[in-house]
């Protein structure tokens, strides 16, 4: 999943694994559970991800490498928030190519900057379920344990995206050139993003 934060990448990455029976991998909420356990990993990347900055390349490929050979990957995987550079990218494939996989698909999800800011503003995550809320475009239930991440206030979202322009977008014409990337409008509601989402998945499995 491809896109700049808060294009809805993680809602829509749920519900292709759920759907297509795949492990869903979150760079960032395998940080965060690292940051909140304190762990030697959590220790090492606080600083950075709570600054909005990227997570070293070499850290992060580490991570996804193991992450890749877990038993419930066998049936596939969908990478959410990772590779966000040109190296994580160039890893991943080799990464792949070592584990006898490949890439099906890279869909990218486009959303503007000005929308970026209203959807990180408004998120909510469950505590619990880990599940994906907003205030407005998709209320969480009454009741409900949530947290709202250090990150999505307005002056880091602004670091982020400038992270994201800098070092993520270029992936978009380097998938388009191995004709992998299929972009998707991430302004339509969540329902219509990801009856979209699942039919081009679809047709990779056909
Ligand atoms: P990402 O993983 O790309 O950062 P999320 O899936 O966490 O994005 O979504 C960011 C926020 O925007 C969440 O609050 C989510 O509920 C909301 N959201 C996701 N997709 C849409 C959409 N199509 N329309 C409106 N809000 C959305
Ligand atoms: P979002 O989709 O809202 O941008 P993520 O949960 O994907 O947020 O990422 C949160 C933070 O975790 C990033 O801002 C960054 O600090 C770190 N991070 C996540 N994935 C990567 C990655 N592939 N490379 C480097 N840093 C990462």
């Amino acid at each position: 999943m491809l896109g700049p934060p808060g294009a809805g990448k993680g809602t829509q990455a749920k519900i292709v694994a759920e759907k297509f029976d795949l492990a869903h991998i979150s760079t960032g909420d395998i940080f965060r559970d690292n940051i909140k356990r304190k762990t030697e990993l959590g220790k090492q990347v606080v600083a950075i991800v709570d600054a909005g900055g990227l997570v070293p390349d070499e850290l992060t490929v580490a991570l996804v490498k193991d992450r890749l050979q877990k038993d419930d990957c066998k049936n596939g995987a969908v990478l959410d928030g990772f590779p966000r550079t040109a190296d994580q990218a160039d890893a991943l494939t080799e990464l792949l190519a070592e584990l006898g996989s490949e890439i099906a698909i890279v869909p990218y999800i486009k959303v503007r900057d000005s929308e970026v800011v209203e959807r990180l503003s408004g998120r909510r995550t469950d505590k619990q379920t880990g599940k994906i809320y907003h205030l407005k475009y998709n209320p969480p239930p009454q009741g409900a344990d949530l947290e709202h991440r250090k990150d999505d206030q307005e002056d880091t979202i602004r670091d982020r995206l400038e992270e994201y322009h800098n070092k993520t977008a270029p992936l978009i014409a380097y998938y388009e050139q191995k004709g992998l990337l299929q972009e998707i409008d991430g302004e339509e509601q969540i329902d219509v993003v990801s009856a979209t989402v699942l039919r081009k998945v679809e047709a990779t499995r056909a």
